[in-house]
């Protein structure tokens, strides 16, 4: 659905500067999302930490020629005439109203989804259900903000039979706004739990807060076990209809069948577990809908009673998170007309819900992007989005592997036309489309090298699966075409010990970080030491997106590998080499200086090369003795020597606590920023231009947020460590194994070499592939530490070999592939650090390169 640029004018109530023609079909907040600049309207959005005024040039470049804005720019008239500027009091707000207005034109059920846990998974699993027979338009992934609502709900279109959106609220009083945009006339609530607890004073008030959702809607499904819950809705003065729902005994349940006892509100449910099943039903909710490797097949069997008729579906997941948001999906479902055989049919295939894009190492040079989970054009668009962001400067191919599409209520030609269009936009060099439709529609695609195949077994058999090669594959299609299995044999299998990257945790501990922060304060992120042994590339490219100001490593060359690998941005190197300093002018990093001989070096070397003004970050040693300038003797010196010459110039003076991360040393620690303060004053006051002060580090930031001058330094906090009481963030790096070889070895024998591992009884001891060579430190053998394994403790048994390491599983129900958790959410990375008297910063760095990474973001 398109808009002219005057109807968006009348509906956001904006004064216009600018007289060009426009059709609006994509509005836009993030410039990094581009696609279609004719027809984007673009919304100049302010946060704390970025304006989206500052990117109207960039996109005019670009093409963009519609925005909507807060001020105007003063060369609107002459570097913008052919452009339009709506302005308006605030963008946001004008952002929300067009997407409220958007909505009055369809008359459809919504379905609004909020709650503290399970809203994408409800959201995902009732697309599954319903879309079999209506034309479903969706939140993409987890867009539930006060910006993303407005960009999901725009994606309504004339084909859309039904909407599923979700509302996530952070804060008293946001609910409301989501309500005029969503306009839900079916309810769910799906779960109240702690996320965002401490803005709201109890947990009635959160729960109200939700229901404003609700306000005007025809009906609400609910927990009616959930007291808090059913409260609040009685107290709501609600008027529509309820469905609350209720898990009983089979005893119960029985009772209400013969009609020996009331039924519920809406709908009664007995839950009968994995009757055919040994798998334990303890899944706590990290292994929500089946995220995790499960293998086995499970079923539980789900009887209900719904409005007075009864029924049963089969559920393939048996956890209780599952089973929960899998009742809320039926009572919407059987709402919304599904009968009881079709909703038994589809529940007993929904697919888990894989809320992640994963990235991985490929055979033959390949990055294999996975989104083998659903194919639409919405998720389409932001899996594209998310390969064409990701910087590449091996300057490889970005191919796209795609399944036939369903349901998308256009013609099969419109809907590819759409496709490819998107695909090229993105910048998508090799087109392999499988399916018949796809095969169809192949003159649609007008792309450099394109393939077509009628299924996936045709295509992993062809030349073109063979010959993939030093490219950036983005693999999206449903399971249903068998999509995960080119990404298995896609995937590069040289160890099976991976290091588990969540980069969505990362964001997350540098928000945390941030919150201490000013919104000025710059930023400084500790890369070095391959980013605290979770990878540097990755992580890096990851801090780029969320705008850090500088990244630091240690060497020159891990400078090169960033820049090699796209990093654009500004690189700091702690600990230059004087046989560096030609790679760090080619490479544009920017050295640290900590002692006269090397400055005198630098600036010699950079004379040389005709250099002037490169920038240095200046080092004084305040009281941890290792490396830099003396605060009170040298800093006269400095000065002279830095105003004497022009090669070289300060772009910022810092120091280092010694022990922020601890009180004992709060006395040491002011002495040492006194020391700072006094001496970066001083050569701040001998130059005309900024120089930037810092010296906070992770513990810092967290203990003297009033140190934080300038910029600080971000390390182990940002890899989820929180240095100051060991205590796991939102964990970033996950070190796993899996069980090779299973035995029972009888109390008199030992385990390993130099008969070390001495039994005291009967036991069964597992092998697993990872020894000290991979990072395992030695000293955690012989029952010093243990790891994982099916949530429970298992202790090493003898020394760790080098490759290869024994645990004691007796007490374990496990088998030989079984998962092993070497440290991770389950087994904090402290504890294994803890058992050997050191930091779990050594421990981090320690995984060995030989050790694959697996990268992974919702
Ligand atoms: C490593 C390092 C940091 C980061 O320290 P964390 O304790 O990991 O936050 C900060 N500054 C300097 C100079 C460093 O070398």
């Amino acid at each position: 659905m398109k808009y002219s640029i005057e109807k968006v004018i009348t509906l956001i109530g904006a004064r216009r500067i600018g007289r060009a023609d426009a059709n609006i079909g994509w509005i836009l907040t993030d410039s990094r999302s581009l696609c279609f600049p004719e027809e984007t309207l673009f919304f100049a959005l302010r946060s704390e930490r970025n304006d989206g005024h500052n990117y109207i040039h960039d996109l005019y470049r670009r093409g963009v020629r519609n925005f909507v804005v807060e001020h105007v720019p003063e060369t609107a008239a002459t570097e913008y005439a052919d452009a339009n500027f709506l302005k308006v009091v605030s963008p946001r707000a004008a952002l929300q109203r067009l997407a409220e207005r958007h909505r009055d034109e369809f008359d459809i059920p919504v379905v609004g989804i909020t709650g503290s846990h399970g809203k994408t998974i409800v959201k995902e699993w009732l697309y599954q259900l319903l879309s079999p027979q209506m034309v479903v338009t969706r939140s993409p992934r987890s867009y539930n903000s006060q910006i993303g609502v407005p960009l999901s709900v725009w994606l309504i279109g004339e084909h859309t039979e039904v909407g599923l959106f979700e509302a996530g609220i952070s804060e008293p009083g946001e609910m409301q706004a989501l309500r005029d945009i969503i306009q839900p006339t079916i309810g769910v609530l799906t779960s109240l739990g702690a996320p965002h607890q401490e803005n709201f004073r109890t947990m009635e008030e959160k729960c109200r807060e939700k229901l404003e959702l609700f306000h005007d809607a025809q009906v609400i499904v609910y927990d009616s076990d959930d007291d808090i819950v059913s409260r609040c809705i009685r107290r709501s003065g609600f008027g529509g209809d309820k469905i609350g729902w209720s898990i009983v005994s089979s005893g119960q349940f029985d009772d209400v069948v013969s009609g020996r006892s009331a039924d519920a509100v809406g709908m009664t449910v007995w839950v009968e577990r994995g009757a055919d099943s040994d798998v334990a039903a303890d899944n706590e909710a990290g292994s929500i809908a089946g995220t995790d490797a499960r293998h086995e097949t499970v079923t539980t069997m789900i009887h209900y009673i719904y409005k007075g008729v009864a029924g049963t579906y089969r559920l393939p997941f048996m956890d209780e998170a599952s089973v929960k948001c899998s009742i809320a999906c039926a009572c919407v479902a059987l709402y919304l007309g599904v009968v009881p055989e079709e909703l038994d049919r589809r529940m007993s295939r929904l697919e888990p819900v894989a809320m992640r894009l994963e990235v991985k190492e490929g055979r033959n040079g390949c990055t294999i992007i996975n989104d083998s989970y659903n194919s639409d054009v919405n998720s389409l668009d932001i899996a594209l989005d998310f390969m064409s962001r990701r910087p590449d400067h091996h300057g490889r191919r970005r191919t796209l592997v795609l399944s036939d599409i369903y349901q998308s209520g256009e013609s099969e030609e419109t809907l590819y036309k759409e496709v490819a269009e998107l695909a090229v936009k993105r910048g998508v060099e090799k087109f392999i489309g499988i399916g018949k439709a796809l095969c169809r529609q192949a003159d649609s695609f007008r792309i450099g090298e394109k393939w077509f195949f009628a299924d996936v077994n045709e295509f992993i058999s062809s030349d073109v699966f063979r010959s993939l090669r030093d490219e950036v594959i983005l693999i999206k299609g449903s399971r249903s075409f068998g999509f995960d299995h080119i990404t298995e044999l896609l995937e590069r299998k040289v160890h099976e010990t991976i290091l588990e990257v969540n980069l969505n945790a990362v964001v997350a501990n540098l928000n945390y970080y941030r919150s201490f922060m000013h919104p000025e304060t710059k930023l400084v992120c500790m890369v070095k030491a391959d980013a605290y042994g979770a990878g540097a590339v990755e992580v890096a490219k990851t801090l780029q997106d969320h705008r850090v100001d500088y990244m630091a490593v240690a060497v020159a060359d891990e400078g090169v590998i960033l820049r090699k690998n796209g990093i654009t941005g500004n690189i700091m190197i702690m600990n230059p080499e004087m046989t560096a300093f030609k790679t760090i002018f080619d490479y544009d990093l920017e050295p640290e200086v900590y002692s006269f001989r090397l400055m005198d070096a630098l600036i010699h070397a950079a004379e040389k090369e005709g250099i002037t003004g490169w920038p240095v970050h200046i080092k004084l040693d305040t009281g941890m003795h290792r490396l830099g300038f003396d605060p009170e003797r040298d800093i006269d010196e400095v000065i002279r020597r830095l105003k004497g010459q022009n090669a070289i110039i300060p772009r910022s003076v810092f120091s280092h606590f010694v022990g922020s991360d601890s009180h004992g040393f709060d006395e040491f620690s002011a002495r040492q920023f006194r020391l700072f303060d006094d001496a970066s004053r001083k050569l701040q006051s001998a130059f005309d231009h900024r120089i930037l002060r810092h010296m906070d580090n992770s513990a810092g930031i967290e203990q003297f947020p009033e140190r934080q001058l300038d910029m600080c330094r971000l390390g182990l906090g940002l890899y989820g460590v929180d240095p100051c009481d060991n205590r796991i963030l939102n964990t970033v790096s996950t070190l796993r194994t899996t069980i090779l070889q299973l035995r029972h070895v009888p109390v008199y024998e030992t385990v390993g070499y130099s008969r070390r591992g001495v039994l005291s009884r009967d036991s069964v001891i597992g092998a697993i592939p990872i020894g000290y060579a991979d990072g395992l430190n030695r000293h955690l053998g012989n029952g010093r530490c243990y790891c994982i394994v099916n949530g429970k403790k298992a202790p090493y048994v003898g020394n760790i070999c080098m490759d290869v390491a024994m645990i004691d599983v007796t007490d374990i129900d496990c088998k030989e592939g079984d998962a092993v958790e070497i440290f991770g959410p389950e087994l904090p990375v402290t504890v294994l650090s803890d058992a050997i008297g050191t930091i779990p910063y050594e421990i981090l760095t320690s995984v060995s390169g030989r050790v694959k990474k697996v990268y992974y973001q919702d």
